[in-house]
């Protein structure tokens, strides 16, 4: 028998209800920001990534899934904010739209070690407001994250912030880092040990325990600010205090991503153990830049749709319990429940029956493994008087109801109209 690959899920349909929770608060909540959806294909040029991410970003180096077609080499995308700055350039929205708000959600794909809370194929949904560099933004869009993770009803979150400064600021920083750790590679750990070479700031990422006791002496501070970025950060700051949002600064929060400027911030749960980041985001002033576009200022952020289920502090069910099942004894009955299935579903109910002729205990046990909470009965009696037998699965209550009030009586019971 064939196994799904490793690393990915089979959200099956118990999961689902779940699952669409999420996505329908997902958008309720974008919508009230303003933002529209946007879907970029899940297939991009590969370079689109390298260029993007930095040659030397880990999901660049090792976990970018590539297919070759002919002498094409594709991705299947690791994140979404490369594409939809590709999107928002190729399309000139650019041109038209001026600043523009929109939001993803969908698969994304990292040939990751898989363990708990990583996966090779997982899903992202997020967000990313290109054409501004006002701090305002960043503090929006940071209480936007969090009334989103209230909407989900998660708790017990915490969102740290930072700022990376501009190029001129990250490259200092660099530096200050390179010198401060020079003499301690030995006590690095073999990833950190390249990252040294190739991706300095990422040492500060590093969940080695060795790479952390090493990073924790180095006494970082936002010294490497200059003024304008520091400035900017303030001025972030001071919007999420005025919108109440419970922040905690830390200076050793990086991206490992080359196209993160100033405002970096990561969610993080303590139920999540190792891979403890719920979601995760940041500017990105020169990407637009970077990928052919004029200069403008971009922000950006994503959540783990696993991980946000994996916290949810209460099983999500978009079903209430309205299903109508119909139970036919005999062959013209089973004509005539048919055709009164037809009418349900033309007249928007939920509706379903026994296609194999159980038996009528054998039925009503089906109905109650489905969770109907109605079940209409017609035999031959029902039959003959144009009628059906209702019964009521939470009270247990049977009556017999005409077949031409039927629809306003489900209707009634089902949905309350
Ligand atoms: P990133 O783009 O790496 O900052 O990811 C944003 C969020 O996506 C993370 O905080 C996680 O919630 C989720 N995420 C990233 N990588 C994975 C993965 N391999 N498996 C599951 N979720 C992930």
């Amino acid at each position: 028998m064939f196994k799904k690959t490793p690393g990915t899920k089979d959200i099956l349909p118990d999961e689902v209800s779940s699952w669409q929770t999420i996505e329908e608060t997902t958008r309720n909540i974008f919508s009230f920001y303003n933002y529209k959806e946007i879907r970029p294909p899940i297939i991009e040029e590969a370079a689109l990534f390298n260029r993007s991410l930095g040659e030397s970003a880990e999901i660049v180096q090792k976990q970018m899934f590539l297919v070759k077609k002919d002498k094409d080499v594709y991705a299947l995308r690791p994140e979404g904010t490369a594409s939809i700055v590709r999107a928002y350039l190729e399309n000139n929205l650019d041109k038209t739209a001026g600043l523009i708000k929109v939001y993803y959600i969908g698969p994304m794909f990292r040939a990751e070690r898989p363990q708990k809370g990583r996966l090779r194929q997982f899903h992202h949904l997020g967000c990313e407001v290109i054409g501004s560099q006002v701090p305002y933004l960043d503090a929006e869009i940071i209480s936007l994250a969090d009334n989103l993770l209230k909407a989900y009803t998660i708790e017990g979150y915490e969102i740290k912030i930072n700022s990376l400064g501009c190029t001129k600021d990250k490259k200092e920083f660099t530096e200050v880092l390179r010198k401060s750790l020079k003499d301690k590679i030995p006590k690095l750990c073999d990833d950190c040990k390249v990252r040294f070479k190739t991706n300095v700031l990422r040492i500060l990422d590093c969940k080695n325990e060795g790479c952390i006791e090493v990073v924790k002496k180095l006494d970082i501070r936002q010294n490497h600010l200059c003024p304008e970025c520091k400035g900017h950060f303030d001025k972030v700051k001071e919007g999420l205090d005025s919108l109440n949002i419970d922040y905690k600064v830390n200076p050793y929060l990086v991206r490992g991503l080359d196209y993160y400027t100033r405002t970096v911030f990561e969610i993080i749960h303590g139920d999540l153990g190792a891979q403890n980041a719920l979601g995760a985001g940041g500017r990105y002033d020169n990407l637009v830049h970077d990928l052919g576009g004029p200069s403008t200022g971009a922000i950006g952020f994503a959540f783990g749709i696993e991980r946000l289920l994996l916290v949810a502090s209460r099983e999500y069910r978009v079903e209430s319990k309205k299903l109508v099942y119909i139970i036919t004894l005999g062959e013209d009955a089973k004509k005539e429940g048919l055709k009164l299935l037809n009418n349900l579903r033309r007249a928007g109910i939920t509706s379903d029956t026994d296609y194999e002729d159980k038996s009528l205990k054998g039925a009503l046990r089906r109905a109650n493994d489905l969770s109907a909470r109605l079940v209409l009965i017609i035999g031959e009696d029902e039959l003959k008087k144009g009628a059906v037998a209702l019964k009521d699965m939470v009270s247990g209550e049977q009556k017999e109801v005409k077949q031409e009030d039927l629809i306003k009586s489900l209707k009634l019971i089902v949905t309350g109209q």
